[in-house]
Parts: C-alpha cells; sequence; structure tokens
C-alpha cells in the first residue's frame, strides 16, 4: 500500500501535465513516501488522454481513469477517491494553483496526528475580481446558514486520511460537496495557509455557470435555512395578506369605494407571484437533488483505466 495517493482531477490541461507530473515526482521523490497518481480524464476534449496514457507506460506509479464524458469535478475526485488505496490520499487541482512544496509541511501536520490537514488560500493570484469577491461572499454565507463548520476561503487541496475516504465512500448523495463533507466527518482537523498561484497553463474550467452549481449543491446539501425562510416568509405575507383582506372589504361595504385602489392590487399580485416563483424554486431545488438520488444512477462511467480495483 502507497503511503500517499495523489487525486487529480483532468478536464482539458495538455498544458499542465508534463510539468504537474515532473514536479510533484520530484516533491514526492524528495519527501521519501510511497505514492501512486491517480489521474481522472474528466472527458477532455483536448489531448490530456493521450498524455496520461504516455505517462502510465512510462511511470508506473501513475494510475488514470478516464470518464465516458464530463461528470464534473467533484465527480472527478470522488472517482479518485474510490479507487485510492493509499494510507493517505491528497486532492489538488491540475492547474499547479497548488503548489507542490506546501505538500511536505501537510504531510508533517498529517503525521502529527490530524486525519484532515486542508490548504487555506490567503491570497489568489491571476483571479478575476469577480470570482474573488463571488467566492469570498459564498464561504460566509454558507457558513451563516450551515450547522455543519465548513472553512472560509478552502478549496478541496488537502490530505486526508483513508478513515476519511471510508466515509466518503460510505456517503452516496449524488450532489457532492467535498469540502463539507470532510467536515461533517469530523476527527482531527487543522489547516496551513498559502498564496493561491495562478494557472500554469490553459484557462480556469470554472465558469460562473459551474461555480453557481457547486454553490447550490453546497447550500442544499448543509443547509434547510433557505426551506424554512419560504416558510417564514409564506407565514408573513399570510398575516400581510390577511390585513390587506380586512381593509379591502371594508373600503368595498363600508367607504363604498370602487373602482380606486387598482395600483395597490397591481402592486400586491406582482409582488406575491413574485414570491411564490422564489419559493417554488428553492422547493425546486431540493426535490431535484431528492430526484437524482432516488433515481439513482451511478455518480460516473468509465470508459477505461489501469487501476486495478
Ligand atoms: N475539472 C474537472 N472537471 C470539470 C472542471 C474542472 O475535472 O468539469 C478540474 C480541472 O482540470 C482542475 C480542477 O478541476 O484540475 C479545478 O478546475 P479549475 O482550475 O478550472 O478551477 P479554478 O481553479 O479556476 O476554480
Ligand atoms: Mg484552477
Amino acid at each position: 500500500m502507497a503511503d500517499l495517493s495523489v487525486v487529480i482531477p483532468i478536464y482539458n490541461e495538455e498544458g499542465n501535465i508534463p510539468l504537474l507530473h515532473e514536479r510533484w515526482t520530484r516533491t514526492l521523490e524528495e519527501m521519501k513516501v510511497g505514492y501512486e497518481f491517480i489521474f481522472i480524464n474528466d472527458g477532455s476534449r483536448d489531448r490530456s488522454v493521450e498524455l496520461l496514457r504516455e505517462l502510465a507506460q512510462k511511470d508506473s506509479h501513475v494510475k488514470y481513469i478516464d470518464f465516458s464524458r464530463n461528470f464534473g469535478h467533484q465527480i472527478a475526485v470522488s472517482a479518485g477517491l474510490d479507487h485510492s488505496r493509499g494510507e493517505a490520499v491528497v486532492i489538488m487541482d491540475a492547474d499547479l494553483q497548488d503548489p507542490p512544496e506546501l505538500l511536505a509541511e501537510m504531510y508533517r501536520k498529517y503525521k502529527e496526528g490530524f486525519e484532515v490537514v486542508y490548504a487555506r488560500r490567503r491570497s489568489r493570484h491571476g483571479e478575476s475580481w469577480f470570482k474573488k469577491i463571488t467566492a469570498r461572499a459564498f464561504y460566509r454565507l454558507l457558513s451563516s446558514l450551515s450547522s455543519v463548520d465548513i472553512p472560509l476561503d478552502t478549496g478541496d487541496f488537502r490530505i486526508i486520511d483513508h478513515k476519511v475516504v471510508e466515509a466518503l465512500r460510505k456517503m452516496p448523495e449524488k450532489s457532492k460537496f467535498l469540502r463539507g463533507q470532510i467536515s461533517w466527518i469530523g476527527f482531527r482537523q487543522t489547516f496551513l495557509e498559502y498564496d493561491r498561484q495562478e494557472r500554469h497553463a490553459g484557462e480556469t474550467n470554472y465558469p460562473f455557470r459551474k461555480m453557481l452549481a457547486l454553490a447550490l449543491d453546497g447550500i442544499t446539501g448543509f443547509s434547510d435555512v433557505p426551506l424554512r425562510f419560504v416558510t417564514y416568509f409564506g407565514l408573513i405575507a399570510t398575516g400581510f395578506a390577511f390585513l390587506g383582506a380586512l381593509y379591502v372589504l371594508y373600503s368595498r361595504f363600508v367607504l363604498r369605494d370602487f373602482v380606486e385602489g387598482w395600483a395597490s392590487l397591481m402592486i400586491t399580485v406582482l409582488f406575491i407571484g413574485g414570491v411564490q416563483m422564489i419559493a417554488i424554486g428553492i422547493i425546486g431545488e431540493y426535490l431535484s437533488r431528492i430526484h437524482a438520488n432516488v433515481r439513482n444512477r451511478p455518480l460516473y462511467i468509465i470508459r477505461d483505466s489501469n487501476c486495478s480495483s
């Protein structure tokens, strides 16, 4: 059994794979640990999978899993965890934004007895202000909504013990938000701070659409506050509506006031219509996730792999 399994999701990373492999191999050799790489090709449209196959032929530390299509970053990491055999697992990105140099220090902390050592971003370079602001806001919103203590400004870059990996394997949910699930699992957790580098080559594979999907998975997976909010808001709105109705009846039958009041009527109808749409939308977000779990389709489909398990 290897000491460390290094799980790396790959989506259109042909410009990063050779340097990534070289730098991480050097780091791991210097650390004098037994290791394996598990690359998950998440339906790349470039030459990534060819590069991975070549690497696997040259270097027996290299395992790869080739998905039948793009299933998404969190699912790619989950597949890597499913196939990992190491005493501990490192999760990281392929674009060298997570510095190899930090690993030795993280590993030392792990050896001190922490089952989870994650890396928290002190600063982020080469990312748009929009991404930084939305990410910052998201982590704060999530922590205020959730009773699980999910660390702020922390991605998936971390070392986790195989006990944590086994616990994750027992969590069959289809909407994966691994950093939250790992917090939920518990054990002794600690962190190191680092400055996040620019992407080495290529462009981000997390456009706003994917960030929003991940954020919604995080919130729906770790908080029922939005649902409760809908209930409270509905109660309050109904209370106001009842008072409004009394007033309407009074003005109709006592004051004999007919046509006037059209503006307030329209405003009320439109407002309540909007509130109802939002409410249904929030319920729908939860419902679609229940539906995904009830359908119980496999999380991912593998076309080809050189992992033995
Ligand atoms: N990734 C993936 N599937 C996707 C999108 C991204 O496997 O659908 C991988 C990507 O190759 C990288 C990691 O997930 O290793 C993080 O993606 P990226 O660097 O684009 O995200 P960012 O750092 O910009 O948030
Ligand atoms: Mg990146």
